[in-house]
């Protein structure tokens, strides 16, 4: 892939003061644009200056929500190198998801190498503070005109960077969640498994009734009984029960983290039996009761983990390691984020550096 490089020549002031980035807010200064045209395949593979899209009010993804996303970090260690976390994983991932929304896959090695060459020319606006880092959001929409319900036969392919402080300025902070036993995120056959937007506009209304009541996320569960947990909003949920570790397969309905297949892999490392398998929300919440309902956590990019210090369902509360953050959860965190940032070894080969062009 030839990737046409035109840079700014109007560089925008960057952030002096990293703990109030935020995230997503503020982008840098260019983008990766690349489109698709039926017949002809990708081409124009192209790093331009970050600046709004124009496109035709009749495009197919204004209307019918065809389009998919990716996120990733790229992650300063404290020797001044820049380095991403599994980003083969997300090629990959954005691949299912254009087979299942009938979009035109990208070449691992393409994808890889458009990240890295754009987070290598914003390279600057990598933050420098442990726990913040450049947020990377490739994403692909449909652009054919006409309101005609198809699959479009031309797309875009796009990827933005916006620094991001740490997700918890005050440091890990358990969140209470709701338990959501009205509406549903997916059910088998939908599109849950894959990152689309459209997964997202159908779950907003339960998350803003949840964040009323205050609470910070919503708990999926299944579509079809609303037995089982699936997922927390934009992350993956373990439950450590009586010394064990349950999460919910990703088979369908549940969005396979790489955070937490991460995450997975590591506890298996350190000896705990994991298992990946339907678990009933009752099953969860009797466990809270009888005192084994030990650690609850999230798990996801932005994030990395997120310990949960409360479950409510039907009006009952589950109180979780008496609000604070569990040990294991704490171990984790540490753990992924000290391979993220460069402070620990990685010895999985989960790392990938950028490097520099010049
Ligand atoms: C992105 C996402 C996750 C987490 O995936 P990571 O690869 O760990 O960032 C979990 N659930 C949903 C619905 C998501 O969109």
């Amino acid at each position: 892939m030839d990737i046409k490089i035109t840079l700014t020549n109007q560089r925008k002031s960057r952030p002096e003061d990293e703990s109030k980035l935020g995230f997503g807010k503020i982008f840098t200064d260019h983008m990766f644009l690349m489109d698709y045209d039926e017949g002809i395949g990708w081409h124009d593979a192209r790093i331009v200056p970050y600046a709004p899209l124009s496109i035709d009010p009749a495009c197919v993804v204004l209307h019918y929500a065809q389009e998919i996303f990716e996120g990733m970090k790229a992650y300063r260690t404290a020797d001044g190198k820049v380095q991403l976390f599994r980003p083969e994983c997300n090629a990959v991932r954005m691949n299912d998801s254009c087979d299942r929304l009938c979009m035109p896959k990208i070449p691992v090695d393409d994808f890889v190498t458009a990240v890295k060459t754009l987070v290598d020319i914003d390279r600057e606006w990598v933050p420098h503070t442990y726990g913040a880092s450049l947020y990377i959001r490739p994403f692909m929409f449909a652009t054919d005109v006409g309101l005609g319900v198809h699959a479009s036969k031309k797309y875009i392919f796009c990827i933005i960077c916006a620094p991001s402080g740490a997700y918890y300025a005050a440091g890990l902070a358990p969140v209470r969640i709701y338990v959501e036993d009205d509406y549903i995120r997916s059910a088998p056959g939908l599109t849950g498994a894959v990152k689309c937007g459209g997964n997202y506009a159908a779950s907003i209304k339960a998350g803003e009734l949840a964040e009323k009541l205050g609470f910070s996320q919503v708990l999926w569960l299944d579509g079809i009984e609303k037995k089982y947990v699936e997922e927390v909003g934009a992350m993956n949920i373990l439950f450590k029960i009586d010394g064990k570790i349950y999460t919910a397969p990703t088979v369908g309905t549940v969005l396979p983290g790489i955070t937490r297949r991460s995450a997975i892999e590591l506890l298996r490392d350190w000896g705990y039996e994991v298992i990946e398998d339907r678990l009933a929300i009752d099953d969860i919440m009797q466990a809270a009761r009888d005192g084994k309902l030990e650690e609850v956590f999230g798990t996801g990019t932005a994030a990395v983990v997120s310990p949960v210090k409360e479950l409510d369902y039907k009006g009952e509360a589950a109180h979780i390691s008496d609000g604070k953050i569990g040990p294991l959860t704490q171990k984790l965190y540490d753990t992924l984020t000290g391979i993220q940032w460069g402070t620990l070894p990685d010895q999985k080969g989960w790392i990938v550096e950028v490097p520099e062009l010049g």
